[in-house]
């Protein structure tokens, strides 16, 4: 297994791959061999607009400044994801970054609130939340240095076009070093003594070799799969939508800075507001509704006419068996995908190339580096399924053949327990650093009608009228903050508006 890395091949040029080459070519510099593989013809997703807050710590890796990275992207920026019709027709919440309310005496604050809201006497919890509050009136600002003041933390992410995305990757990642080719790889060979990958074959005729192979060649994985058969995972019964058709049109409002997404008879229909266009799709399972009728729902729902013809995807929700098999690691769509309901994708990007950095092979191949990082990569990922089955699971919505599928199908043991700890007495913890906290478990399993027989018992330590008064004194300090706060689209102008095409 002992063989020096030097060379590295990634294959692909979609957000994967030049998320990956940007972070290699940063961090290695000339100390490695970098080509990056793509294909005009084969094309990208071109989906993947919404990020979560974690996407920064990315950013800063790269030393990106980021009011240019929000103009080259034509981006926006975003709080959160508003969920409409997804507890039951006509509703709505709102799953925010950053926290409710304040911990108080070592008692996580949903505890007084639940308190009051089991008693009837509570306003909603988007009331402690910032930026639930910023979000439903178009404001935003980044933190502000102020000193016990909400203002203080305000995690924020990004929506952007994903071409532009990976196009500013692209120049950074080739301004460090990165060589690119563009040619189409029809054929793959392996080495007989130990079934490694030695070599790509492009159409054109060049042999490209290396000694570790990236494969971000998208849902069909063309090295970790079709050529080592690595073995995927379905999680096709808890995550039946397995299409998307996806299509941009123009703003018919103004931006607001979150993503909403709309549950429909089956599966749900996103809109990221961009600087220059709304993204909009449709994700659909392929057992309840057909590409024609997935078309019509999203025209007919969309603010403007398109402005570019329907992307339809198709996939395969699960993970492949191993991420990292003999020299070639899938990183992206080819490592497997879970729907995009909570927008993780780019982010699971983002913690596999920091794994690699961690595991990165230089001195060889060990099985014991590679199995420590599968398994690293599998707890990620499930707990990440874990928290986008749960929007499923719990729902009020009986109206549809989709919607009683999804309400009464048994679920992974993990989340049965997180369910039932929530539901005796409001218990939400966060395990093994899992990437969703106690803010989002609380935001959805609230938002999906979840409620709990009791709540800490402690909080009964504390006078009623005590509980009301700390309660009452959040919610004024969050909306006297938010008055404070520009609007989105001053503080774009301000700072990062996109050139005009
Ligand atoms: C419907 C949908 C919505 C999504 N929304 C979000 C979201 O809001 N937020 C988020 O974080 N993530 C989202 N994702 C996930 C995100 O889009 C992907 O994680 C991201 O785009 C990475 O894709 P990729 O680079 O792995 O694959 P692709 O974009 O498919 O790129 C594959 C690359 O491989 C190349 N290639 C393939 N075969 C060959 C060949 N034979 N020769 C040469 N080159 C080849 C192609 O040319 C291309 O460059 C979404 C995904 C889907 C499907």
């Amino acid at each position: 297994m002992l063989q020096h890395v030097n060379k590295v091949v990634i294959l692909g040029g979609g957000s994967a791959g030049w998320m990956t080459a940007a972070a290699i070519s940063k961090v290695f510099g000339n100390k490695l061999d970098l080509t990056l593989i793509e294909s005009e013809a084969v094309g990208t997703v071109s989906v993947g607009e919404a990020t979560i807050p974690q996407i920064s710590l990315f950013n800063n890796l790269l030393g990106l400044d980021e009011n240019e990275f929000v103009k080259k992207t034509k981006g926006t920026f975003k709080l959160g994801i508003e969920f409409a019709n997804w507890k039951e027709k006509g509703h709505s919440y709102m799953h925010p970054f950053g926290t409710f309310g304040t911990n108080m005496d070592a008692i996580q604050f949903h505890h007084y609130w639940l308190k009051m809201f089991l008693k009837g006497d509570a306003p909603d919890l988007t009331k402690y939340s910032l930026l639930c509050q910023a979000a439903y009136k178009g404001k935003f600002c980044r933190p502000q240095a102020i000193k016990n003041s909400p203002l203080s933390s305000i995690p924020y992410a990004f929506h952007f076009d994903a071409t532009l995305y990976a196009k500013y990757l692209r120049e950074f990642a080739e301004a460090r070093g990165a060589k690119r080719i563009e040619g189409k790889v029809q054929d793959v060979f392996t080495r007989s003594s130990d079934g490694f990958i030695d070599s790509l074959l492009l159409e054109d005729g060049q042999r490209i070799n290396a000694d570790l192979f990236i494969d971000c060649s998208g849902f069909k994985g063309l090295l970790i799969e079709q050529t080592l058969k690595t073995g995927y995972e379905d999680w096709g019964h808890w995550l039946p939508c397995d299409r998307a058709v996806a299509m941009p049109c123009k703003a018919a409002k103004e931006n607001y800075p979150y993503t909403v997404s709309t549950a429909q008879d089956a599966g749900w229909t996103w809109r990221i507001p961009l600087q220059h266009r709304v993204g909009n799709g449709y994700v659909y399972p392929s057992r309840f509704v057909s590409d024609e009728q997935a078309l019509e729902t999203l025209k007919g729902q969309m603010e403007n006419e398109p402005l570019n013809k329907p992307n339809f995807l198709k996939w395969q929700t699960g993970r492949r068996k191993q991420m990292w098999n003999k020299n070639c690691i899938a990183i992206g769509l080819s490592a497997g995908f879970i729907e995009p309901l909570e927008s993780t994708g780019l982010h699971l990007i983002q913690t596999a190339i920091s794994r690699l950095m961690g595991f990165f092979p230089h001195q060889g191949f060990n099985q014991v580096d590679i199995d420590v990082f599968n398994k690293q990569t599998q707890l990620e990922m499930e707990q990440i399924r874990d928290f986008i089955i749960l929007h499923y699971k719990l729902t009020d919505r009986e109206d549809t053949e989709f919607w009683r599928y999804v309400k009464n199908m048994d679920v992974p043991k993990g989340l049965e327990e997180k369910l039932a700890l929530y539901a005796t007495n409001g218990r939400i913890f966060r395990q093994d650093n899992e990437l969703f906290d106690e803010t989002s478990w609380l935001a959805v399993m609230h938002g999906q009608g979840l409620r709990p027989e009791g709540y800490h018992p402690l909080v009964d330590t504390f006078e009623e009228a005590e509980v009301e008064r700390r309660l009452k004194h959040i919610e004024s300090v969050i909306a006297k903050s938010v008055d404070t706060m520009p609007t989105q689209q001053s503080f774009i102008d301000q700072y990062c508006a996109a050139m005009a095409d």
